[in-house]
């Protein structure tokens, strides 16, 4: 009987150069984002934003996305954008409102390196993408490979929690848009509880620098 040889296998000369084997043919994942909702909690909530001119930053948002840009960490905005479905806003008046976003962080030194949205209308067939359901935040990673479980959410709703629990992101309530609404209402219900809650991003930002400092 002849005996087999086990498969040779070379042994790459040291484990970092084998994790950036793996990372770059995608197997292996350690690069974390932060994902940011839009509304309440990046620009003040004003129920559909459809003009430009409407657009107010909430105070401090420019100074913690430049953090966030100045230590590497991708920025994602994840938004839903139900108006759009509903046809009370076209795709025109939405870009036009995405431009007006760009423009005011791009003035306060901050950047986003991505913004997915979810244009359905929840009264539609049900989609992936709309939050509390993951889509948007699963494409992303996807596309701009992330490690989920080292990613981040924040946001200043329930379904932003949800869509990050789902995840196996850490999660964070920002007190700004519904966020007071949030708060109460997940301590009266004791469920999707927040791995953090913050007065606003910039509070939110802070922790997670620290976070990402010490794991
Ligand atoms: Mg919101
Ligand atoms: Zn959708």
């Amino acid at each position: 009987m002849r005996k087999i040889p086990p498969p040779l296998l070379m042994m790459r000369s040291s484990l970092s150069e084998l994790r950036h084997f793996l990372e770059q043919r995608g197997v292996l994942h350690t690069r974390p984002a932060v994902f940011v909702d839009r509304d309440g909690t990046i620009n003040v909530e004003k129920g559909y934003l459809r003009r430009p001119g409407d657009l107010v930053l909430l105070p401090g948002v420019g100074e913690a996305l430049a953090q966030l840009n100045a230590h590497g960490i991708p920025v994602v905005i994840v938004t839903n954008q139900s108006a759009l479905g509903r046809g009370l806003m076209d795709q025109a008046e939405f870009e036009a409102v995405s431009d007006a976003l760009w423009r005011a962080l791009r003035e306060r030194g901050a950047y986003y390196d991505a913004l997915y949205y979810c244009p359905h209308s929840p009264d539609g067939l049900p989609c992936d993408c709309r939050k509390p359901r993951p889509g948007l935040l699963l494409q992303a990673a996807v596309d701009l490979g992330l490690s989920l479980s080292r990613c981040f959410v924040v946001g200043d709703k329930r379904s932003d929690l949800e869509a990050g629990h789902f995840c196996g992101c850490q999660t964070i309530l920002v007190l700004t848009g519904w966020g007071q609404r949030t708060y109460e209402e997940i301590m009266r219900a004791g469920d999707v509880q927040p791995n953090y809650v913050a007065d606003s991003l910039l509070g939110a930002v802070r922790w997670i620098i620290d976070h990402l400092g010490t794991s």
